[in-house]
């Protein structure tokens, strides 16, 4: 499979796509980039095409992350006390879906109050150098750092997100300190990474929570089967269910432009490109995938 190609196929998808813009530093991105990084766990070989090496904000991949943590700190039973793992109907910041069904938990971990949540049950013991350093470990990249320009823009304007987190206070969901649970998800979401942290993400996540790098497991193989049927059912919002029948792997997105995918036993795939759908998802990123997911035949469905 050329990758190059698929690039150059699939680039002017991102015209009919829009950056975020709701974050002011995102809407500064060129929505002129495709990428992608491919890691094969049967060869152990890596291959990457495009800007796969331009760096950019993680955005709700991070959910993945600190869902990983949170299970790690706190075990699988105690996190899915305080969020659920159903689908959405509804835009990933969307306050509805608590109010109309009064559930008192959140809909899933991959939807900001489930994310804003997750990250509440871990705040007071956990130290947001605890997820930058976790986040180098299980993408097996030390260059991740913290972005204070985007971190600043999400905060500055991130009075949805606040509005969740009171509300989820206020019905006695979250119950510590609200500033401090923000804070950290800011952070998280600023992240910078390439094609390469995604795609080793997702090479762990397939290989059962082994890293394929060195052999250490990093994860449990339960913390990564869970972390697979959420992205399958949920990592993608509202395109989840379209995306499982047309595409059939696991993935995650972010609004920063990536993906994740994993494939399990076979593939890690780092996608990105900036510009949206109107589900947040990147839409040239999503048409790429969807070609190296026929050409590899790695539909689980299958
Ligand atoms: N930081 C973004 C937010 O809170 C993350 C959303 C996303 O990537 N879908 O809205």
């Amino acid at each position: 499979m050329d990758l190059s190609q698929l690039i150059t196929k699939n680039l002017p998808v991102y015209n009919k796509g829009k950056v975020a813009s709701y974050i002011p530093m995102l809407a500064q991105v060129d929505p002129k980039q495709l990428g992608v990084t491919l890691f094969n766990l049967k060869s152990n070989q890596v291959n990457s095409a495009g800007d796969y090496d331009v760096r950019f904000a993680i955005e709700s991949i991070s959910k993945v992350i600190t869902l990983l943590w949170a299970i790690k700190k706190l075990g699988m039973t105690e996190v899915f006390k305080h969020v659920s793992s159903r689908q959405t109907g509804f835009a990933f910041n969307s306050i509805l879906n608590m109010e109309i069904e009064n559930t008192n938990v959140p809909l899933n971990p991959f939807v900001n109050a489930g994310a804003i949540l997750t990250t509440s049950l871990i705040a007071k013991d956990t130290a947001f150098d605890d997820i930058l350093n976790f986040a180098q470990k299980i993408c097996n990249d030390s260059q991740i750092y913290l972005d204070e320009e985007i971190f600043n823009s999400e905060k500055s304007t991130g009075d949805l997100d606040r509005s969740l987190a009171y509300y989820m206070k206020s019905k006695n969901m979250i119950k510590n300190d609200i500033t401090l649970s923000l804070d950290i998800y800011f952070k998280q979401c600023s992240m910078m990474v390439t094609t390469k942290s995604l795609a080793n993400l997702g090479a762990l996540l397939a290989n059962d929570g082994i890293a394929p790098w060195n052999n250490h497991r990093l994860i449990s193989s339960n913390a990564a089967t869970c972390v697979k049927s959420l992205m399958m059912t949920t990592g993608l919002y509202n395109q989840s269910g379209i995306c499982s029948r047309l595409i059939g792997v696991p993935t995650k997105s972010g609004v920063g432009g990536g993906l994740v995918c994993a494939s399990p036993e076979k593939y890690g795939i780092g996608i990105f490109s900036p510009a949206l759908n109107k589900d947040g998802n990147s839409i040239a990123g999503l048409a790429l995938l969807k070609d190296i997911a026929k050409e590899l035949k790695i539909n689980i469905f299958r």
